[in-house]
């Protein structure tokens, strides 16, 4: 697998940090984890290839991990480039999604689900233990201590490289044992100390989840601006021995069972 990180940001609005959405390209296709709105610009800048993307996994609804969906949906349904696409898209979201979609869409009549392609939505619950997220892709959720419908997710390919998305949470230990061994662990880090709310993590948060959870690699993502000035890996390095490495927008990493 390989994973392009597209926004290693937060809600505030950053210079060099994009709002939460990463690039994950699997043996089953490629897959959009959260779709902030700048998630469509930024796969651009980066030269993927979004007119195939193959599924779009929101996982939360909370506008830097989604506000991007209705505007992709309505990019998707009028470029050139997906005029003649064939085959179909899509989306595996948290509670409330198609809510948010058809609010937006009725909003204005713009038909988000009328494509040229087949189009798929499915709304996730907590209780879904496992299910397939593309042919070939396994997925498990894992409800976080965030929002009432916020999910992490763990995918797995054919080969049994594995990722662990935990989007925004606070500590739990829980969350932890689910991303037990994950090849690649992406894992939030809003705050350096002191963090302002438990539904979020703070740097001893995350390396005590990490130390129990021991991924081959570790990638802390959702930086507020305070982390600008302070040298993340090397904090980090100090609280867990681990391969600990800091988001930034334009990172790409090779996943595999033997690292990345
Ligand atoms: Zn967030
Ligand atoms: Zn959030």
């Amino acid at each position: 697998m390989r994973l392009v990180v597209l926004g290693s940001g937060t809600s505030v609005p950053h210079p060099k940090r994009a709002s939460a959405a990463f690039w994950l390209e699997t043996s089953a296709g490629a897959v959009l984890l959260d779709c902030s709105a700048d998630a469509a610009h930024r796969m651009a800048q980066e030269n993927l290839d979004w007119p195939n993307l193959d599924a779009i996994w929101i996982s939360h609804l909370h506008l830097d991990h989604c506000g991007g969906l209705a505007p992709l949906l309505f990019g998707l349904k009028w470029s050139p480039q997906t005029q003649t696409r064939t085959k179909p898209l899509r989306i595996l979201g948290c509670g409330g999604t198609r809510n948010l979609l058809s609010a937006i869409d009725q909003s204005n009549d713009y038909g988000l689900s009328d494509q040229k392609f087949p189009f798929e939505l499915r709304e996730i619950g907590a209780s879904a233990r496992s299910f397939e997220f593309l042919p070939g892709l396994r997925a498990q959720v894992f409800s976080t201590p965030h929002t009432r419908e916020s999910l992490a997710i763990r995918l797995t390919d054919r080969d049994g490289a594995s990722i662990v998305y935990s989007s925004d949470t606070g500590y739990s230990e829980e969350f932890a044992s689910f991303a037990r061994g994950a090849d690649l662990l992406i894992l939030e880090c809003s705050f350096w100390k002191n963090k302002p709310t438990v539904k979020h993590l703070e740097l001893s948060d995350a390396m005590s989840m990490a130390q129990l959870a021991t991924p081959r690699a570790l990638l802390l993502t959702h930086l507020y601006p305070e982390w600008d000035a302070i040298d993340i890996e090397g904090e980090a390095k100090t609280l867990w021995a681990g391969n600990t490495i800091a988001a930034r927008d334009g990172l790409f990493l090779e996943i595999d069972k033997s690292g990345q």
